[in-house]
């Protein structure tokens, strides 16, 4: 069997990579990730990477702080969690590059989208670190954005939660779950899978949107193959 597609563009949240512990990063996570990684790549699959920044830091106003610098705040957060990407996959025998949306040149290349895409050609991974570079922007605005220039099949949206429901499931045991959905009823139903900038990104560049659960080892090669797991978006 052939996978559905060809090139992926993986978001994972910054939370995703602590595991139980909900802040920093959890080295069985990072390593259960970069073997998922590594059997997409094995399959051919071209995979560039969005991370989030939510296990180190979160942009939030406060008294001391504006948003804008806790924004760029939580933009630093996500090229540490790059970083500790990068190493997990090339433990595993992936090789990685990161690129950044705001440059600092002697940790990783600055983004380049024709670099990327030539890296991508090689098999190479890509992660795209310190989001979009704009404050009052997401990393799954990023991904979006990522995803049309880099020209991806699918957003591959890995979760804490195994789809998308009507309510936190956690919160509500007859949360209703949702297997298929147009990008329309992502923004309508204001379900938050996905900010409104990010769904509207997605809606207008017919990006498709893969929602489904990280914690299954198996499920992103599930996904690449087109499995019905989780919650597909189109
Ligand atoms: N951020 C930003 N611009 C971007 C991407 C991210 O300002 O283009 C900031 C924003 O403050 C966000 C933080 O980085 O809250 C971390 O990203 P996010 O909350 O999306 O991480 P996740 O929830 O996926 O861990």
């Amino acid at each position: 069997m052939e996978p559905k597609y060809k090139r992926v563009l993986l978001k994972i949240s910054g939370e995703a990579l602590a595991g139980e512990k909900k802040v920093g990063l959890d080295d069985d996570m990072l390593n259960q990730v970069a073997l998922q990684v590594k059997s997409l790549t094995e399959l051919g699959v071209q995979v560039a990477v969005v991370v989030g920044g939510g296990n180190f830091w979160r942009g939030r106003t406060s008294k001391s702080m504006d948003r804008a610098t806790a924004d760029y705040m939580g933009m630093l957060a996500t090229v540490i969690n790059s970083l500790a990407l990068q190493s997990a996959f090339e433990t595993v025998g992936v090789p990685t590059r990161v690129q950044t949306a705001i440059e600092m040149r002697e940790v990783a290349e600055p983004y380049i989208r024709r670099r990327a895409m030539r890296h991508l050609e090689k098999n190479i991974v890509v992660i795209f670190g310190a989001g979009t570079g704009n404050p009052f922007f997401s990393t799954d605005t990023t991904a979006a954005l990522r995803a049309a220039e880099i020209e991806a099949d699918v957003i591959l949206l890995a979760k804490k939660v195994d789809a998308v429901y009507d309510s936190d499931p956690e919160k509500n045991p007859r949360a209703k779950r949702f297997d298929r959905l147009t990008h329309k009823d992502l923004l309508e139903k204001e379900l938050g899978v996905m900010d409104s900038t990010a769904a509207s990104l997605c809606m207008d560049n017919h990006i498709p949107i893969h929602v489904f659960g990280l914690s299954s080892p198996d499920n992103v090669l599930k996904a690449v193959y087109g499995e019905k797991i989780g919650t597909i978006i189109e």
